[in-house]
């Protein structure tokens, strides 16, 4: 339908950005002509000229307003333009006032408040707020000070940060921080038969075992296990749970497992994961078991595949010894750490096992005598 030019006049004066893009404005004073919503002060009517688009006010020498810029980006929807304010209110290291981001997405206070609310549900300000929450938790979790996170967040002074803290955080910054520093992961990387080791503890227990040929790629490997978690490497010296974890390891094959068993462990999973795990934990060492019969052994014969899945994502090498399960036809399936690590851990187990079968036997000799 087109509009009379009175009905444009009229667009114009109430910026109505639903106009943008069905046709713009000259203004024969200035030589520069607007979209129906530009931001900038209005002409007096009797300056203006209306065209359909902004080829048709170039091919008559007017220029496109710096500010609406009509040429750029034409009859671009609304829900563009609000994304477009997210980013620069993302971008701005402090607030914005309202009027800034309008201006910046070519909108009318008024408008952009209202459309912002419309699309996000929030209205900018609260948007703002809220990614200065995220931003202060981040920065908590990260472990800057409480200080330099509530600056670094664009909160301009303690003062509303005081105010705003609790509701951001459900706590106080420092609060916030020391809980989530007692949720941080400590790892070192020790030598072992089977090549680095890396281990990982939380506050309850270890709650990773990791197995591979370069430290970097074991961190690597953590991280991607606990994107959510801080990992930071321990000093050893002053953790005893990981040095202790990571000697036991170091002799895993001359002296067998069952003190692996007094370690505190923090096993995380799904709940059919925990019980599949649990399911390894009882297979002897230097035994194997098959998927098929770890899947019948926790009632849920059928779920053979979901299984070796299970098996794939254990987190803790060697403690839960998937390596003990094997496919029905005896080969050795995959390993995540490797088949030939999973092949030399099955023959050491094997021979430690027999060597220890004939100790027992030549002690048992002079008795028998
Ligand atoms: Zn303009």
């Amino acid at each position: 339908m087109q509009l009379s030019d009175e009905q444009r006049w009229q667009a114009v004066q109430a910026r109505d950005t639903r106009q943008d893009g069905k046709f713009v404005f000259a203004v024969i004073t200035t030589g520069i002509f607007c979209r129906p919503s530009c931001p900038a002060r209005h002409p007096l009517r009797e300056n203006v000229r209306f065209f359909p688009d902004a080829g048709a006010a170039q091919e008559q020498g007017f220029r496109p307003c710096k500010r609406c810029q009509p040429t750029k980006h034409d009859a671009t929807p609304v829900v563009e333009r609000i994304r477009l304010a997210c980013r620069k209110m993302s971008e701005s290291d402090k607030p914005l006032p309202l009027a800034a981001v309008a201006q910046a997405v070519s909108l009318s206070p008024y408008h952009f408040h209202r459309q912002f609310k419309a699309v996000t549900g929030l209205t900018p300000a609260a948007w703002q707020r809220a990614l200065r929450a995220q931003r202060l938790r981040e920065g908590l979790v990260a472990g800057k000070t409480v200080t330099q996170a509530v600056l670094d967040a664009g909160f301009n002074s303690f003062s509303p940060y005081y105010r705003q803290a609790p509701e951001a955080l459900g706590m106080t910054g420092k609060q916030f921080r020391q809980k989530s520093a007692r949720q941080s992961l400590y790892w070192a990387v020790g030598e072992t038969p089977l090549g680095r080791c890396l281990v990982a503890r939380s506050e309850l227990g270890i709650c990773a075992v990791l197995l591979g040929e370069r430290d970097t790629e074991l961190a690597i490997e953590l991280h991607g296990l606990f994107p959510a978690t801080q990992c930071l490497p321990a000093d050893l010296a002053q953790d005893p749970l990981l040095y202790q974890a990571l000697e036991r390891l170091a002799e895993l094959q001359t002296k067998g497992d069952a003190f692996l068993a007094q370690l505190p462990l923090d096993i995380r999973g799904t709940v059919f994961q925990q019980q599949v795990w649990q399911q390894l934990l009882r297979i002897p060492y230097g035994e194997t078991r098959t998927y098929q019969q770890v899947a019948a052994e926790i009632g849920r014969p059928a779920a053979v595949r979901a299984v070796a899945s299970a098996c794939a994502a254990n987190k803790l090498a060697l403690i839960i010894p998937c390596h003990r399960v094997v496919r029905h036809d005896g080969l050795l399936a995959g390993y995540r750490w490797g088949v030939a690590r999973k092949a030399a851990l099955l023959a050491q187990e094997r021979s430690h096992k027999q060597n220890t079968q004939l100790e027992e036997e030549s002690v048992d000799e002079p008795v028998r005598r």
